[in-house]
């Protein structure tokens, strides 16, 4: 068996882990060793083609269509360096203070709330759309809300350069939606956090997270028993940039960071 230790292990590289990743970016730069450990896949800028089948399978678990337990339901998440932050539409707003006050988390004000998702407002470029790339849609709707009486307004959003192709739910071709993978996971890459992709972590255990993956990442992998899923060690194929389709549960190895 193989193990790797790491001080912090991060599972999921999404809106909560990407941000924890990159917050967790000082004590990276002080010397201690922290790990993202992502199922999914991380994708070169040039394989976000924008190409719906291609782009549901490589950034969404089971393509987008996963299947509730008793099959009444399909649901869409993300599964990719970045999770849902690589498909999610964009529309970013503060949540309100009614609904922060309905988690009774103790000593979590509305205020806090609101400070620190501008703090992440201002990173991820949220602004409200110029007029000029509105489209007729938009007008004609805010144009019809404002004959029957409605207030119309615009979602903020957070891109730079965006170009207006509609395709922010396949991953955005153009690299304009500023979700983790393009703000806070690069910036937390650059203080030395470690990401291992198309890794699933299985259990977590006292001061270790079982982690099945599969790549050229490196770390050891261990022959499995009987009641595991079936395959040896993986050859290659982890961490960096590793294609898009590749996230899918093909998964043969297995690693262990020791969490301290
Ligand atoms: C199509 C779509 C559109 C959306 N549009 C908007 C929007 O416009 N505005 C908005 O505010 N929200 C939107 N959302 C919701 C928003 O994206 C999510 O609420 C948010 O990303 C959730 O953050 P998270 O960190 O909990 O999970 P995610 O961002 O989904 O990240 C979870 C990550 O963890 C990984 N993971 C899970 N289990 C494991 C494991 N065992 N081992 C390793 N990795 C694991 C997953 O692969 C995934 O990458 C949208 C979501 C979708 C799917
Ligand atoms: S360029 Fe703009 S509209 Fe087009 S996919 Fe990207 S974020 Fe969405």
């Amino acid at each position: 068996m193989n193990e790797k230790s790491y001080d912090v292990v991060v599972i999921g590289s999404g809106a909560g882990g990407g941000t924890v990743a990159e917050g967790l970016g000082p004590l990276a730069r002080a010397g201690y060793r922290i790990l993202v450990v992502e199922q999914g896949a991380r994708l070169k800028e040039e394989e976000f083609t924008g190409k719906e089948a291609e782009m549901a399978d490589a950034l969404y678990e089971d393509g987008g269509g996963f299947l509730t337990a008793d099959g009444a339901m399909t649901l869409a998440f993300g599964r990719a360096w970045g999770g849902s932050t690589v498909v999610y539409t964009g529309t970013s707003l503060i949540a309100p203070k009614r609904v922060i006050e309905t988690w009774r988390v103790p000593g979590l004000t509305h205020a806090d709330v609101e400070a620190r998702s501008k703090r992440f407002m201002d990173e991820n470029g949220v602004h409200l759309l110029p007029e000029e790339l509105l489209n007729d849609n938009n007008r004609l709707f805010v144009e019809g809300c404002a004959k029957a009486g409605f207030k119309a307004e615009q979602f903020p959003l957070n891109l730079r350069g965006c170009k207006g192709s509609s395709l922010c739910n396949l991953g955005c071709p153009n690299l304009a939606k500023q979700g983790t993978h393009r703000v806070q996971l690069p910036a937390a890459a650059r203080d030395g956090v470690e990401s291992l992709t198309r890794a699933d972590a299985l259990r977590l255990e006292e001061r270790r997270v079982m982690v099945l993956g599969r790549g050229p990442d490196g770390l050891a992998c261990v022959r499995l028993g009987q009641k595991e899923p079936e395959g040896g060690c993986y050859e290659n194929g982890n961490d960096e940039r590793d294609g898009p389709g590749q996230g899918k549960r093909e998964l043969n190895g297995r690693f262990f960071p020791d969490i301290g």
